[in-house]
């Protein structure tokens, strides 16, 4: 499954979200972006989203992706040294770093996605933030994991899900655990429905579930 369409969905997901738990813009826009994220994180394993099948679009997308990423960070550093980083251009600066690099692949893209893990880890650390600690950790890992491998498992789905709850509570954001929860299960629903299906039960059982 491309991955503008897992974003389209935790797109939508996020702004029925908004609808149902947010009460301000800021509120809106991060569960908005917390599902997006959400819908798109299992690919942050060991394979490109765009990989097949490349039209121009996705080739440009490909090549200026990351960029607008490494983009965001800079002005982020630049503006933070200078005013103090607030937590949630903080937040959508890495968030968007790492979006561009699901459309990467290669061991260099792998080590970049963990260095920004490590980061999580972190401020994790720094804040005491076990959300942010159980957030980093995935980042490091999912990495070096096989593309659809432990990522697209229900316990996979489960940890994100406890991720989700936790900062919800930590940041008192309602409707984070729920916009997470349900970007992150979207993306599994989407990848049952291409022809290599999805190993939810994996390594329990092996067999691959897809609707054809
Ligand atoms: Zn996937």
């Amino acid at each position: 499954m491309k991955g503008s369409t897992h974003l389209t969905i935790g797109t939508a997901i996020g702004i029925g979200a908004a609808a149902v738990y947010s009460h301000s813009l800021t509120q809106a826009a991060l569960l908005i972006t917390a599902a997006s994220f959400s819908a798109l994180a299992a690919d942050l394993d060991g394979a490109s989203l765009l990989s097949s099948k490349l039209s121009k679009v996705s080739r440009v997308i490909r090549i200026l992706a990351p960029w607008a990423g490494v983009l965001a960070v800079v002005a982020l550093v630049l503006y933070g040294t200078r005013n103090g980083f607030a937590p949630l251009p903080s937040a959508a600066a890495v968030a968007l770093l790492l979006l561009g690099l699901t459309a990467k692949e290669g061991a260099i893209r792998n080590a970049l996605v963990s260095a920004i893990g490590c980061a999580l880890l972190y401020a994790a650390w720094m804040g005491d933030s076990r959300g942010l600690l159980g957030l980093g950790a995935f980042v490091v890992i999912a990495p070096w994991l096989k593309h659809r491998g432990l990522t697209h498992t229900i316990w996979a789905l489960a940890l994100w899900a406890a991720i989700g709850r936790q900062l919800e509570a930590e940041w008192a954001i309602p409707g984070l655990a729920a916009a997470s929860a349900a970007g992150y299960l979207s993306h599994l629903a989407a990848d049952t429905l291409t022809p290599s299906g999805v190993k939810w039960l994996s390594p329990l059982v092996k067999k691959s579930f897809k609707l054809r």
